[in-house]
């Protein structure tokens, strides 16, 4: 199929065979056999209502921070909505399109005296990323602040959702099936000074405790209930454990890098022997966090 296929207003936003491993933060992995850069609803519409038309799968691409991607590459369509990204904080709500940086509308509540998205910080990837996967940690996550979320969902309908209709979970929500358009948030109202603050201190938190300037995809496994995955990794020995050029980190036993030439088979191949050692040492089965394509047994639920 070529890109003719496509209706022609796409053609300017379509790349084929494009190579997806520079978008991602691992950066492993081969290229999305279409690839659309959406700048508007129209374009994100149009690619959504092309792909169900063609029969083809998509793929929403954030900023690429959770996810391992497969050195086959990814059949179908993959979406990207980087040129959507506009913020409007008004009082004590923020409006933010998908393809926004987290860490971007962090600055920018803190700047303009909106409290709660600080908890947040240091958190990399988009604000579609983020409300896909339930992005957060030990302060909270985004769900805490959702009022509602505009999205294509998985029947391709343009659906307003409020909070309450949206299924969250630890690390994961249902928005991760449609496409995210953009949200608005809901805070407080705070001192602009103290939120600044407050978020550098969470960001010196992250920095000191992950390996934050190697490539990695972030936890590469859920916590078990209530046990941090990245000590029971550790106990089970795992530290520096290698698969080619995939390696678990020194400094965070949940975090997986690529020292420079890793394959994606590699770092699947040592996700399979951390989770068959931390199942001999401690019994249990880590879940992953990384989203796999295209999906396979080693897949987040
Ligand atoms: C150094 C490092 C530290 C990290 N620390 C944390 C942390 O503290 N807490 C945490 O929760 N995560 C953390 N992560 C993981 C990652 O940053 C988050 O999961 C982030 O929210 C993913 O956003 P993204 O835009 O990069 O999504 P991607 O990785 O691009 O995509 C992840 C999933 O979201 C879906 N998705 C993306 N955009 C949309 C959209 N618009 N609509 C629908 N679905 C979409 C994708 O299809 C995919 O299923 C870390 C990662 C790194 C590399």
């Amino acid at each position: 199929m070529s890109i003719a296929a496509f209706p022609k207003r796409l053609h300017e936003r379509l790349r084929c065979n494009e190579p997806l491993s520079p978008h991602t933060t691992l950066r492993v992995g081969g290229p999305a056999e279409y690839y659309v850069e959406a700048t508007s609803l129209r374009d994100v519409a149009d690619t959504v209502h092309a792909a169900r038309e063609l029969g083809l799968p998509l793929h929403v691409l954030g900023g690429g921070s959770n996810l391992l991607i497969a050195d086959e590459g990814v059949k179908g369509v993959v979406l990207c909505l980087h040129g959507m990204k506009s913020i409007n904080v008004f009082g004590s709500k923020v409006q933010v399109q998908a393809g926004a940086n987290l860490s971007t509308l962090v600055n920018r509540c803190s700047a303009e005296g909106l409290a709660g998205p600080q908890t947040l910080a240091g958190i990399p990837g988009t604000v579609g990323g983020a409300l896909a996967m339930n992005a957060g940690g030990r302060y909270g996550e985004i769900a805490d602040y959702v009022e509602r979320v505009i999205w294509i969902n998985p029947e391709g309908e343009l659906q307003s959702l409020y909070r309450e209709e949206i299924k969250f979970a630890y690390r994961i929500s249902e928005l991760r099936h449609g496409v995210v358009i953009e949200a608005v948030l809901q805070g407080t109202v705070g001192d602009r000074k103290a939120l600044i603050a407050h978020a550098r201190d969470i960001l010196q938190q992250k920095l000191a405790a992950q390996p934050y300037s190697e490539f990695s995809a972030g936890c590469a496994f859920k916590n078990p209930m209530g046990q941090s995955a990245g000590k029971i990794i550790d106990l089970a020995g795992c530290k520096g454990l290698r698969v080619g050029g995939a390696q678990v980190s020194d400094r965070h036993g949940n975090f997986i890098i690529n020292t420079g030439e890793a394959r994606a088979a590699e770092v699947i191949e040592l996700m399979r022997q951390v989770t068959q050692r931390v199942f001999e040492a401690h019994g249990i089965e880590l879940q992953p966090e990384v989203q796999v394509w295209p999906r396979r047994g080693l897949q987040a639920a």
